[in-house]
């Protein structure tokens, strides 16, 4: 009733719904900005603070202040200026503890910042009312003074607690609610806790009403200023914050990941891109606990790329790959997650794993798979057991390629990796090495069982199939080695394998070969000889011999061949024949013959009688070096006439490339030096050689002179030769004369020249000049070819 009584005759109830509008927004304005202040991050929750305390502080003082001036006690009112300033001072700074207590993430924060604003208000009420000076005695009743305090305090705390518990419209309507509670509550109590005993009668207050009104009206107007202030923030973050929730709605929706905005574990929002990754609509998905849609979620690790499931219930989970990053909202803190599907991705690299894995052409496993293969059952092979390796080339795969063309040729080799595939058993394994090149493991065999894989898929791959309306079909030479009988480690075993493969295809009997040892020597002994004939040179290994050569018409030496000398460290001679083919096949020939002629051509010049040499040269040599170039610097370096060398080449010299020989002999016919054909007779087409280049000297081949005795067919030949020597007007030189019989022979028949060991063997010295003029000068008669050779020397 007091408080009632209080209420309804001592104040101006116009005045009273002003201060209850202040009341009310402020008290609303508050509560939204304590919760700012709660979800802010540290830069901004300063910011919000300070506004904060501003406006709820100026609401409290504000409501009491135009409640004050309602309050028409019968006497005249004044107030002291201090103590109202300090009212306000108390009512700013109570609220700015309340509010910084209240951001504080304890659960019991709320309560106490409640009663920390519920004891602001009461302190700044009854700081207020000390300023409040009337005319009369002012008497207070405790009790109301101690519960105006106590409800103040209870209802504050209610309030903040309402304001922390619920972030929307709902929750702030509630927490504004008591909090206008709060602050009515304590100054009514307040008010009625006071009662006033005028000292004299009152005389017209009017004109104090009229003043305290306008005050009341102008504090009332500052009032909804700072409000207004606040609102107007409020409404821009507000605003902001919308702006910035359309913007990331925008950057989710065009996104081509899957987002996921998730709070308090909570799944609270999903673009549309996640929508068609997991198949579920966002309605559903909303409130879904976040580990229940990404696979380990809770356990993540924020700003970093992370491998996931996507889970779908009732459908294969999808390999992810996820980003998460946090964001504050005006809701307060959230994590969005990015989802992106790895499936087209990890689908492009087991491809990429599968092509460098495979042959590309038979789809069979390649060389590297291969060796991984090998070297994996080479570590895992039981004592005791043994692993065979099979070496396959295809024959006459070459031909079906130059006969049908490479598209046919890749179609013969799919068929054939096909009908490789078909043919292996558990225990094999095929890959393709290359070319027509394959190889098989076979695991657990001994040699029966792996020459019978091997019979088995030699008839697998000889099944012809038709390709342009033919029956086309390869052959297949197969090696086969095993370890760890022939190879300790997975190199050398491939090795042997290969080995063994190059001999079944140089034979025509044995299609499938074993590994042998002697097959390594072999390969060793020529690897060895290629290595100690590249030192040779610089080791200073070679020296010329010469050889003696002859007229037979005038008896006197013509000039020397120069023949090559491998010496070794014990003194003893390497043939020509056995280093030269493998000179050539390496290219070494290449030097070694520069080196020859360059010393022939240096020794030849320093005799002190000038004798004409002659010089070997390889087809190696003439296809691969600018002889005419070479010959000629030769020439002018050593200072040798032209007319003194004499160059022999063989026929195979010829037949590679006519054309470019003939051009490159005319050029050294041109330097002035001669050109002789070597070996005449051996070859297939001597008589087509010949007429293809004008040769200074026919060199009949030293065969037809061993067969003399015994072979009227050789005595035939060399009479031909000798006239188409004649024919040709081409002098002919024999070779290999070692008897005085094949000499009269020679002589008689017409012949030329002669070189042989009956005339001079090859001599370090180009001497003997003496000796074969005696020789030649001895005319012996020929008595019986046929019969006993009783006179060679
Ligand atoms: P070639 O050009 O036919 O050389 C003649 C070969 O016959 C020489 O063997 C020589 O020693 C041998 N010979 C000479 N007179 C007689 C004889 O009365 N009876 C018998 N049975 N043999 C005789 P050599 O020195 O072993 O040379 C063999 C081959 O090596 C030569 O055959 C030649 O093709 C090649 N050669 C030698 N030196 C060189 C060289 O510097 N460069 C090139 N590219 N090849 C060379
Ligand atoms: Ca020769
Ligand atoms: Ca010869």
């Amino acid at each position: 009733m007091r408080i009632y009584t209080c209420l309804v005759e001592d104040h101006n109830l116009v005045l009273v719904l002003l201060a209850a509008a202040i009341c009310i927004v402020g008290a609303w304005t508050t509560v939204r900005l304590a919760q700012r202040v709660r979800s802010r991050s540290r830069g901004q929750k300063m910011a919000w603070l300070f506004l904060g305390a501003v406006a709820s502080g100026a609401t409290i003082w504000c409501t009491h202040f135009v409640a004050m001036m309602a309050y028409q006690p019968g006497v005249t009112v004044t107030y002291e200026p201090i103590m109202t300033g300090v009212s306000l001072g108390i009512a700013v700074l109570g609220c700015t503890i309340a509010l910084a207590v209240g951001a504080i993430q304890n659960r019991f924060a709320p309560a106490v910042a409640g009663a920390i604003f519920g004891a602001t208000v009461t302190t700044m009420h009854y700081a207020g009312m000390s300023a409040f000076a009337v005319d009369a005695q002012v008497l207070w009743s405790a009790a109301y003074l101690v519960a105006s305090g106590i409800a103040a305090l209870v209802i504050g705390s209610i309030a903040w607690i309402l304001a922390s518990r619920e972030a929307g419209l709902k929750g702030q309507a509630w927490a504004a609610g008591a909090l206008v509670l709060c602050i009515v509550s304590l100054h009514f109590t307040g008010m009625a806790a006071m009662t006033i005993l005028p000292f004299a009668p009152v005389a017209g207050a009017t004109t104090a009403d009229g003043a305290s009104a306008l005050m009341a009206l102008g504090v009332a107007g500052v009032a909804f200023l700072v409000l207004g202030i606040s609102v107007a923030t409020h409404v821009i973050d507000t605003q902001m914050a919308l702006q910035n929730r359309g913007r990331l709605k925008d950057l989710m929706e065009g996104s081509v990941d899957g987002m996921v905005v998730v709070r308090h574990g909570r799944i609270i929002n999903v673009n549309s891109a996640l929508t068609t990754l997991c198949g579920i609509s966002p309605e559903v998905l909303e409130g879904w606990p976040i580990g229940s849609l990404i696979d380990g979620a809770a356990t993540m690790e924020k700003d970093v790329l992370i491998q996931s499931y996507l889970i779908r219930p009732g459908q294969e989970s999808i390999p992810v790959e996820i980003a998460i990053r946090q964001e504050t909202g005006d809701g307060g803190q959230a994590l969005i997650f990015a989802v992106r599907d790895l499936r087209a991705r990890l689908a492009q690299e087991r491809r990429i794993s599968h092509l460098a894995r495979n042959d590309s052409l038979t789809g069979l496993p390649n060389r590297t798979s291969f060796l991984e293969k090998l070297e994996r059952s080479i570590a895992t092979l039981n004592p005791g057991e043994t692993l065979a390796l099979l070496a396959i080339d295809l024959n006459r795969f070459k031909e079906v390629n130059d006969l049908y063309g490479h598209a046919a040729g890749d179609r013969l080799l799919i068929h054939v990796a096909n009908q490789m595939r078909d043919a292996l058993t558990e225990t094999e394994f095929v890959a393709r090495q290359g070319g027509d090149e394959f190889v098989v493991l076979v695991g657990g065999v001994g040699r029966d069982g792996a020459l019978a894989a091997a019979e088995r898929l030699r008839d697998a791959i000889m099944v012809p199939t038709e390709i342009e309306h033919a029956q086309v079909g390869c052959g297949a030479a197969i090696g086969i080695a095993l370890y760890p009988d022939d190879a300790a480690d997975a190199s050398s075993l491939i090795n042997d394998a290969d080995l063994a493969m190059y001999r079944a295809k140089g034979s025509l009997l044995r299609p499938i070969c074993f590994y042998e040892e002697a097959m390594d020597e072999a390969v060793r002994n020529r690897r060895r000889l290629t290595q100690s004939l590249r030192e040779a040179l610089d080791n200073d290994q070679f020296e010329l011999h010469y050889q003696v050569q002859g007229s037979l018409e005038t008896g006197k030496v013509t000039g020397y061949e120069v023949l090559l000398r491998w010496r070794q460290a014990d003194g003893s001679f390497i043939p020509p024949d056995n280093f030269i083919p493998l000179a050539e096949e390496t290219g070494l020939i290449l030097p070694i013959g520069e080196w020859v002629l360059r010393r022939a051509c240096g020794e030849a010049a320093s005799w002190p009688e000038p004798h004409k040499i002659a010089v070997n040269l390889s087809a190696v040599q003439l296809a691969h070096t600018d002889l005419p170039r070479l010959v000629h610097q030769i020439l002018i370096e050593t200072g040798l006439k032209p007319s003194l060398l004499e160059l022999e080449i063989t026929e195979t010299a010829m037949i590679e490339d006519l054309d470019r020989t003939t051009h490159v002999l005319r050029q050294l016919k041109m330097l002035g030096v001669s050109v002789a054909m070597d070996d005449f007779g051996t070859g297939y087409s001597s008589l087509s050689t010949l007429r293809a280049f004008p040769f200074d000297k026919i060199k009949l081949d030293r065969s037809f002179m061993s067969a003399l005795n015994d072979s009227p067919q050789s005595r035939a030949i060399i009479r031909a030769v000798l006239a188409l020597g004649a024919g040709l007007e081409i002098p002919v030189l024999a070779e290999g004369v070692e008897t005085r019989e094949q000499l009269a022979f020679l002589r008689d028949q017409g012949c030329d020249e002669v070189q042989g060991y009956l005339l001079g063997r090859p001599q370090r010295e180009a001497e003997h000049a003496d000796l074969a003029e005696a020789v030649l000068s001895t005319d012996d008669q020929i008595e019986d070819l046929d019969g006993p050779v009783s006179m060679a020397s």
